[in-house]
């Protein structure tokens, strides 16, 4: 996507004040074939927003979707139905986002009957193995909703999502709903599934512990813009924004015997419908300057693709020793 940008209208238009809130502010990402991109950041920055906004599930409010080098971003009627087939999402919540009157061979079969127009029986057998690629026993697709477990429900959420074949597919924080036993599971599936399926998906997540297994790269959000993208190494190993710097420092535990001397993230994340001026990590950010609550900061495109909006981020990261390995 291209300078993407998303603003929802506050719940008083008449309010000349209200201007709304931008969820998603003029950003630019790539998504290659294959790989797993995740999207961090706190609720309220806007992950899911851009997430749904790059699959064409929301319409832009400016900038471009491209998907295989073809603009997506006014794709109708037809072509919309395909992507919508292509390109399909996992919710966080596998209670909500699963029909409870319909049975489990409904909701799986139903892409298969609306899309590809199958018989009856060829969509037994596709759901029945559709079940069976994501753990379930052929034998429960007549079962309803509420006699699965949650992570029962997510595999039949993954398994509707499979059965249009899709290319890319999103999962809008797929095991943050799950007890943390089952999480592994959960990420483990959706592991041995993209490589089954050629898949590429993009992941967004609040957490850090369950990205560092599953992707390739990933992009820090922070009130609708993105501050950092960089390799999953480089994001945990040698992370170059405060805010990226402040999540890692701030994760449970992620990596026994490494302390890092770097402040932690203090305070609320302001009202993203009147946010910060200049960075709008000004805040929050222990390097803030008067040219940070001033200007906002450019986003950098370093070698590599690694991208960087922040006015000091080489001088925050001269002296690489803020980030210490602590003796055994
Ligand atoms: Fe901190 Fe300034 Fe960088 Fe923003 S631009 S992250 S306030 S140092
Ligand atoms: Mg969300």
């Amino acid at each position: 996507c291209r300078d993407l940008s998303k603003t929802f209208a506050g719940p008083n238009r008449l309010f000349k004040r209200n201007r709304g809130v931008t969820a998603v502010d003029r950003v630019s990402l790539q998504v290659m074939p294959g790989e797993t991109l995740a999207i961090v950041g706190e609720s309220g920055s806007g992950k899911s927003t851009l997430g749904r906004l790059m699959l064409r599930l929301l319409a832009a409010s400016a900038g471009d979707v491209f998907y295989q080098g073809e603009s997506i971003t006014d794709a109708s009627g037809a072509r919309l139905n395909q992507l919508r087939r292509e390109l399909q999402i996992i919710f966080q919540d596998p209670f909500a986002s699963l029909n409870p009157r319909m049975t489990v061979q409904q909701i799986v079969g139903e892409p298969l009957w609306l899309h590809e127009k199958l018989s009856r029986e060829a969509r037994h057998a596709r759901v029945a193995e559709l079940l069976r690629t994501v753990g379930l026993p052929a034998a429960w697709a007549e079962r309803y909703p509420h006699e699965f477990s949650g992570g029962q429900r997510q595999r039949i959420g993954i398994a509707r999502a499979l059965a249009s074949q899709p290319k890319l597919l999103l999962g809008d924080e797929p095991v943050s709903a799950l007890d943390v036993s089952v999480q592994a599971q959960v990420v483990n599936l959706l592991e041995s599934l993209k490589q089954q399926f050629g898949l590429t998906m993009i992941i967004v997540a609040h957490g850090l512990a369950v990205i560092r297994h599953m992707s390739d790269r990933v992009a820090v959000m922070y009130l609708g813009q993105i501050v950092e993208v960089a390799t999953v190494d480089e994001i945990f190993d040698a992370p170059l924004h405060p805010y990226t710097q402040a999540l890692i420092a701030s994760a449970p535990q992620m990596q026994p015997g490494v302390s890092r001397q770097i402040p932690m993230l203090q305070g609320d994340l302001p009202n993203p419908a009147n946010p910060p001026s200049g960075c709008r990590f000004h805040t929050r950010c222990p390097w803030a300057t008067a040219d940070c609550r001033q200007f906002e900061p450019i986003n950098q495109v370093l070698s590599g693709g690694r991208q960087i909006a922040c006015h000091r981020w080489q001088e925050i990261n001269r002296d690489r020793s803020v980030i210490t390995i602590a003796p055994p």
